[in-house]
């Protein structure tokens, strides 16, 4: 199915991908389920915590260099953009130069939600070019300005020609769609539809990598074949994102951050999408590279590039799978990430005891079964017995990993690996995602969950004087009744 451009908002996960909340299953089972999309569980009977896909569009749009972002919502919506500290240890990360988040709200309050808050949302509008002199501004949304009916899209085009810069809004209210990822696609919808710009001229050595914040570990893989890296979006500036139509090729490192993005763009302006699982894992990497040298003109150079990079890594795999042996693993993390980290966690020879994903898509952008990590886990390397879909839900991961008690937990988000330090499980946080990429990050990731095994006992000791919220009738009951909704249906 094609992406819509011509709307000003996203069509939401649940409708676009069917998107699931909950399921308690297999791997295998799940990726049946999925081929034929005959999972319906978009919501839960009781829910412990949520986010908004207003944060997730956060994570993206305050994060590029120049950008302002007016969020368009009572004060209390704009609460994840407080503070900017991951900015500052990622520029340094990167090699790149500090920035800092421009963010204002316009603070819709009560009596605004009777007579409109587009006089409001203007003001911010100028006050945000006034103080920051920004390059962009991206407007985001929110439920209380959808529910008042503000026509958002119509003021940013004003705007925009008013301005003299694009002027984006942002549908991203967070009762639109319960799968929070949906707030990617809504901050990529607007730059594909007011930031980039039509090709001046290819460049054919150029791949777009849409990546979060990281360090630069894609400039030493793609240089071995000649070619040069453009990180997308956070820490890139809008002359270099109005011009990603100029790639030879766009990649990512997660099919759910960025499957949208490089489907777009290959639909609006022929770039194309670099269609294999990213690059996490020794064979990932050699089908993702393949793929990329397809797209380059670089296919007479990177079978020499894997087997070189395969003869380098040999012995450290083997030093740090010798390391690990035995070792059961937990993952938990986001959807094709999830899959990306259990692909890497047994190449390092550990046994995945159980994974859990956030949401679950049930197709891809495009319809694309080389896009389809779950597809490309299960049948690479088998079926893993307990896989869950549930959005965070400690009270449900608690009875998991206890029931499961894996020696390691990787976590991709970093409120989680509290939960495993309460329960005495080592835990890592996988935070920024580019260390693991590549045939180094397998090591990377084996070295560091090397070193967590080591603090089992001080793990432990923790967990030895933590007083949990559930009663044992809760922590002891088989069946969960909370969670029915989400089983096989
Ligand atoms: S769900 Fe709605 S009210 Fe809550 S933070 Fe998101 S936009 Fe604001």
């Amino acid at each position: 199915m094609a992406i819509n451009l011509a709307t000003a908002d996203v069509e939401p996960r649940e409708r676009r991908l069917k998107a699931v909340l909950t399921y308690q299953g297999s791997a295998n089972d799940l990726n049946e389920r999925s081929k034929t999309q005959s999972l319906k569980t978009t919501t839960r009977p009781f829910q412990q915590c949520s986010d908004c896909s207003e944060m997730c569009a956060s994570t993206l749009s305050e994060c590029i260099r120049g950008a302002a972002i007016v969020t368009h919502s009572p004060i209390g919506c704009a609460a994840t953009s407080a503070g900017d500290g991951p900015l500052d240890v990622v520029t340094k990360a990167r090699g790149v130069e500090s920035q800092r988040t421009q963010v204002i709200c316009s603070n819709i309050e009560e009596r605004d939600t009777i007579y409109g808050a587009l006089e409001k949302l203007r003001g911010a509008i100028e006050e945000a070019y006034r103080r920051f002199s920004p390059s962009v501004i991206f407007v985001q949304s929110s439920c209380a300005a959808a529910i008042i009916g503000d026509d958002i899209e119509s003021l940013t085009d004003e705007m925009t020609e008013e301005l003299g810069i694009p002027v984006a809004a942002v549908f991203c209210e967070g009762f639109k769609s319960r799968i929070w990822t949906t707030g990617f696609d809504a901050v990529f919808h607007a730059i594909l539809r007011k930031v980039v710009k039509p090709p001046r001229q290819r460049q054919g050595d150029l791949v777009n990598i849409f990546n979060f914040l990281g360090g630069d570990t894609f400039t030493p893989l793609l240089g071995k074949m000649g070619l040069r890296v453009n990180y997308l979006v956070p820490l890139a500036d809008v002359d270099t994102i109005s011009h990603m139509s100029e790639a030879a090729c766009s990649a990512h490192i997660c099919e759910t951050l960025a499957g949208y993005i490089a489907t777009g763009l290959e639909q609006q302006y022929g770039v194309p999408e670099v269609k294999a699982a990213a690059p996490f894992g020794i064979r990932w990497t050699d089908e993702w590279l393949r793929e990329i040298a397809r797209h380059t003109g670089r296919e007479d150079v990177v079978e020499d590039v894997i087997a070189t990079e395969h003869a380098r890594i040999e012995p450290e795999l083997e030093r740090v799978k010798k390391k690990l042996k035995g070792t059961r693993v937990y993952i938990f993390a986001g959807d094709s990430y999830a899959h990306s980290l259990t692909n890497m966690a047994l190449d390092l020879g550990l046994e995945p005891v159980g994974v859990t994903t956030l949401h679950h898509d049930q197709r891809t952008d495009g319809d694309l079964d080389s896009l389809n990590t779950l597809g490309h886990l299960v049948a690479a390397r088998g079926d893993i017995e307990n896989f869950t879909v549930c959005n965070r839900q400690p009270y449900q991961m608690v009875k998991t990993l206890r029931r499961l008690k894996p020696d390691l937990l990787i976590v991709r988000h970093m409120h989680m690996t509290i939960l495993g330090t309460k329960l005495g499980i080592p835990t890592v946080l996988e935070g920024d995602v580019n260390v693991s990429a590549g045939y180094d990050g397998v090591i990377k990731l084996g070295d560091r969950l090397y070193q967590a095994l080591q603090t089992k006992r001080l793990i432990q000791n923790i967990a030895d004087h933590v007083e949990w919220p559930y009663s044992d009738w809760w922590l002891e009951e088989e069946d969960d009744v909370y969670r029915k909704e989400g089983h096989r249906a």
